[in-house]
């Protein structure tokens, strides 16, 4: 689906992203010929002789050294993720949870302060609030797209603006252009970790936000297979957080590496279809008389609607909704009564998801608690996969008759 506004400030934004996805940062011609690039298996890089040593250690040479500082086929992927999100450098990590948590410890240091949007994943919350509270650094939650909060939040000692786009579960969309501005404003680098969107529907860095962040388990990898997150954007910029990814060693196995290439081929043919697919899935629960709510960015009724459709060019397979007067029993035997999606955390892959947020993600929260971050006894979250839709419609047709 497209828009006839653009959806970006460049021009070029959304060209060519399936050839892209295929052939960006691969040789043409590969080892023995092959057309696919080959899994190095290496733990450690010989080299011939000493002055061979001397002149990689100068900086003459580029090659690998050191299975923690990278190997072969992880560049190529580093260099297809930079290609699709049309940044300079991108760094690979063996979760998104890695990319996430090294690049803010590589950013900031005893006494800095970050601005966070509460709605984000509850991991990313936890390290900022529990773990980098510890060494001194001080985080401000202020909610979601409130962006005079936000900037009411900065001080001279703030050092980073991190959001998620859109949020998990409830899908609100950050209007970069106010959140970028104000950073401009005060000097402060922005973040943004764009998992639920892709590179294909959403381009932080063309509105001017400085680093993107995705946990690839989700879309990119898009096989439920495979764990892996990156961090995107200037070379000289996140240098320290490739050194500090080596100092760590939060770097992807080989095999694993390779299934990521391999499932970033189809990644702009399976967004495709995500996107139709959630959106279809939207419109039929938007339209069923047992459903309260629901929460996509792609319906008219969605609070960010507009700023969606002035960004995105899709929206994703994410979909949330609220089932009229259930409670949490109820609204649990709809999940159950589901045929096609498997009950589990996560989403981005093949295969559909379904989860009640109250038992899967918000379990050891009081109900009061759970109320004031907006998660429901009634909200169920739905990962629409990459099957057809009208299997999908009449499989919640079903489920929502019982
Ligand atoms: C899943 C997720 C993460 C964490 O990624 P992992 O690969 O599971 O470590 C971070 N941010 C968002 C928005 C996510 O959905």
């Amino acid at each position: 689906m497209s828009f006839e506004k653009p959806v970006s400030p460049k021009k070029t934004n959304f060209q060519g992203l399936a050839t892209l996805a295929v052939h960006a940062g691969e040789a043409r011609q590969k080892a023995e010929h092959s057309i696919t690039d080959p899994i190095f298996c290496a733990a450690t890089y010989t080299f011939e002789h000493t002055q061979a040593v001397l002149e990689y250690l100068d900086k003459k040479v580029p090659r690998e050294e050191y299975g923690r500082y990278g190997n072969p086929t992880e560049k190529v992927v580093e260099r297809k993720l930079a290609a699709l999100e049309g940044g300079e450098t991108a760094i690979l990590f063996s979760t998104g949870m890695a990319a996430i948590a090294i690049f803010l410890l590589a950013k900031l240091q005893a006494g800095d302060e970050i601005v966070l949007f509460d709605e984000c994943y509850h991991r990313t919350r936890e390290f900022c609030t529990k773990v980098l509270g510890r060494f001194g650094v001080v985080t401000h939650l202020v909610p979601a797209c409130e962006y005079q909060k936000m900037e009411s939040a900065i001080t001279p000692r703030t050092k980073l603006l991190m959001s998620e786009s859109p949020t998990n579960p409830h899908m609100s969309v950050v209007d970069l252009e106010q959140f970028v501005a104000i950073g401009r404003r005060h000097g402060i680098e922005t973040v943004i970790d764009a998992t639920l969107a892709t590179p294909y529907n959403l381009r932080p860095l063309d509105w001017g936000v400085d680093y993107v962040i995705h946990s690839c388990t989700k879309y990119l990898a898009g096989h439920n297979d495979l764990l892996a997150g990156v961090v995107i954007g200037r070379t000289e910029a996140l240098e320290p957080v490739r050194k500090l990814r080596g100092v760590i060693g939060a770097i992807s196995d080989p095999m694993n590496i390779y299934l990521l290439l391999r499932g970033l081929k189809t990644f702009a043919l399976r967004m495709e279809r995500h996107n139709q697919n959630g959106l279809a899935v939207a419109q039929f629960l938007a339209n069923h008389p047992r459903i309260e709510r629901v929460y996509y960015p792609g319906l008219p009724s969605h609070p960010y609607y507009e700023v969606a459709r002035r960004t995105m060019r899709g929206f994703g397979g994410l979909v949330t909704f609220l089932v009229k007067d259930a409670d949490a029993q109820q609204t649990a035997r709809i999940v159950d009564a589901l045929r096609i999606p498997r009950i589990g955390p996560s989403f981005g892959g093949v295969e559909s998801l379904v989860e009640q947020p109250i038992i899967m993600s918000y379990h050891d929260f009081t109900p009061a608690e759970r109320r004031a971050v907006g998660i429901y006894d009634n909200m169920i979250r739905l990962s629409c996969g990459v099957e057809d839709p009208q299997d999908l419609i009449a499989d919640l047709q079903q489920a929502l008759e019982k």
